[in-house]
């Protein structure tokens, strides 16, 4: 007979330690985040970040922050030592970035560590070094009120997770991507940091976001960044800067959110920022947007993950659907066009060498498509620009485009005449672009991307108000489809009607199509039907139905409008401006594409060598 061995047993607290850093420290960069939070939660002004090699030889943070006493720097090396809560209530209204009071004795655990704090203003303080978790020297120094931090050969005794380190400027440009988060969330806090005794930030006390980021991204970006505040003063809140669609990028790595002052990489936050963007950016780009939600702390819960990156919302939807409509109130109006940035000059002490941090995606300036509008000049208040055409008369085009008359759509600027409308049209560029002057500067209009645009934004409004208008065809045309398409027709029979496609069964696989939407007349439309069904049978599965609808309804725009290479007179031109200027998202087709371009006058000189 066999005696049982208990085989289970407790685990030593510098084993408890290790294996906690593993979860919270997986390179330099997890530890200056955790310093930097910990300097902030002490009420730091001024922050100096200072790195050799990457961080992996020394990470130091030196804080003037409250400091600890002689008691609170022992205290602060063990396990679930925190003074940030006490009791679980707590966790649902947190005031501070720490909590876990985890992160100082994981750091410790993994590295050579050196503590320094003061508390007072009398210049005495303590000291406490430590490796890999055992203290092997406490004594007082003299030091000013603060904390200092020094880490030292990170993952020293763990030579593993030391060899998944990367090279040295993969490491540190981890980390300044740390501290430009953090700086980006706190603007009135300096921050410095050096790398092998060379100072790659300098971050001076600002007043706002705006001027933080300029700093951090460039002053360039600025003129392309829109202010949100949605709604202004209430308790779920929108803050921060988007940027209008032409700047974006070829990730999601200038997507900054933040909850309550925290950096989160959250999956619902970055849905709702990129549905937010829908239909403006291309394939494959995303905007740059520092972007602050502020939220009853008891609606989210930000302990879920040990490096508090993700987050739970009580109310998932309503959060994410927020987001989406604050930004789309931004970006709807297309404001940008009819006040076209004046230029930010060059900040005189900039702070960047942008040769010196190795991250060319983070601090590069931006990359446009096109040579579009960097305005060399501030320009004329938009008010001051002549309206140079009344009304002219409704012509064909206005109602055929696009199958609506404009009139469906009540929107207020066609009164006052909105930005397109007030461009004065010179002619017609290889029979795809408007050419049109706006004050000095010469505007081309992409005469294709603009009807997509109208056409997608009429489909999009009849489509929400009822059915989109449809027209009967006069020999109904017989669909011979394969079994999987005719199922899919016919059980979509009902949404297809909506969307202006009358179709009856004809016996068999067969069916016929007895009505097409208004804005497809004149063209062939079987195939598009097919594609249109077999569309919505994708949804009944994702279950994404706005999406997919519209989707179809981009399909049905660009099937509907006029190309590129159509001559137009001066009135279609016209009443195409004008309806631009009736319907949202005006400045990008449905695809991303820009729908204008601006040379302004100086430019233009340049060109010609008179500048
Ligand atoms: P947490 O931040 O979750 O509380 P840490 O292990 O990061 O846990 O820190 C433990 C405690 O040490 C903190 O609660 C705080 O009281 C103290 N502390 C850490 N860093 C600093 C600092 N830079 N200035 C003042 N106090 C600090
Ligand atoms: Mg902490």
């Amino acid at each position: 007979m066999t005696v049982s061995h208990a085989t289970i047993h407790l685990l030593p607290e510098a084993l408890c330690n290790k294996i906690a850093a593993g979860e919270v420290v997986e390179r330099p960069a997890s530890v200056v985040k955790e310093l930097l939070e910990n300097s902030l939660d002490a009420g730091a002004t001024e922050i100096l970040i200072e790195l050799q090699a990457g961080g992996k030889k020394l990470i130091r943070v030196a804080d003037n922050g409250r400091g600890m006493n002689r008691q609170d720097v022992f205290l602060s090396l063990e396990r679930h030592a925190t003074s940030k809560i006490s009791c679980d209530t707590d966790l649902f209204a947190l005031q501070t970035l720490g909590f876990r009071g985890e992160a100082l004795a994981s750091i410790a655990s993994v590295s050579r560590f050196l503590l320094q704090s003061c508390a007072t203003d009398q210049g005495l303080g303590q000291q406490i070094y430590a490796e890999g978790g055992a203290v092997r020297r406490a004594e007082e120094i003299g030091l000013p009120r603060g904390t200092v931090v020094e880490v030292r050969n990170l993952f020293f005794n763990l030579p593993a997770r030391r060899k998944f380190l990367r090279k040295e400027p993969t490491e540190l440009s981890h980390a300044a991507d740390v501290v430009t988060k953090q700086a980006l969330a706190n603007p009135t806090v300096c921050f410095r940091l050096k790398h092998n005794d060379r100072l790659l930030l300098d971050l001076r006390r600002e007043n706002g976001l705006r001027e933080r980021f300029a700093a951090l991204l460039g002053r360039s970006l600025l003129k392309d960044m829109l202010e949100i505040d949605q709604p202004s003063g209430a308790e779920l809140r929108l803050t921060g800067l988007i940027s209008q669609p032409r700047l974006t990028r070829s990730a999601t790595s200038h997507i900054y959110t933040f909850i309550n002052g925290r950096y989160i990489r959250d999956r619902v936050v970055q849905h709702a920022v990129m549905a937010g963007y829908r239909h403006l950016l291309m394939k494959g780009r995303y905007p740059v947007v520092a972007l602050f939600l502020q939220i009853d702390p008891a609606q989210v819960d930000i302990n879920v993950h040990p490096t508090k990156h993700e987050v739970r919302f009580r109310e998932q939807g309503l959060v994410h659907d927020f987001i989406v409509h604050s930004l789309q109130q931004v970006l709807r109006p297309a404001d940008w066009l009819d006040h076209p940035p004046t230029t930010v000059a060059p900040e005189p002490g900039a702070t960047i060498p942008s040769d010196s941090l190795p991250r060319p995606d983070i601090v590069a300036p931006a990359v446009n498509e096109g040579p579009a509008a960097y305005h060399a000049e501030p320009r004329p208040a938009a008010a001051t620009v002549a309206p140079n055409s009344p009304a002219a008369p409704a012509t064909d085009f206005s109602t055929t485009a696009a199958g609506l008359p404009a009139e469906q759509l009540p929107l207020p600027e066609s009164e006052t005449g909105g930005f397109f409308t007030r461009l004065q049209i010179l002619g017609q560029y290889h029979q795809s672009y408007l050419l049109c002057q706006d004050t000095d500067d010469l505007i081309l209009v992409d005469q294709h991307a603009a009807h997509e645009r109208i056409g997608f934004e009429k489909l999009r409004h009849a489509y929400a108000v009822g059915s989109v208008p449809s027209q009967a065809l006069l020999f109904p045309q017989i669909l011979e489809l394969d079994y999987r398409s005719a199922m899919a027709l016919e059980e979509h029979r009902a949404e297809l009607e909506r969307l202006g496609f009358e179709v009856e069964p004809f016996g068999g696989k067969s069916f016929a199509l007895k009505s097409i939407p208004q804005v497809l007349a004149d063209r062939d439309v079987g195939q598009l039907v097919i594609d249109v069904a077999l569309e919505l049978e994708k949804v009944g599965r994702a279950g994404q139905l706005e999406e997919s609808i519209d989707e179809v309804l981009i399909l049905m725009a660009c099937h509907g409008v006029i190309r590129a290479n159509q001559a137009l007179t001066t009135e279609e031109g016209k009443a195409l401006l004008r309806e631009l200027d009736q319907i949202d998202f005006k400045a990008n087709c449905p695809h991303g594409r820009p729908v204008m371009q601006r040379l302004t006058l100086t430019e233009v000189e340049r060109l010609f060598r008179r500048q």
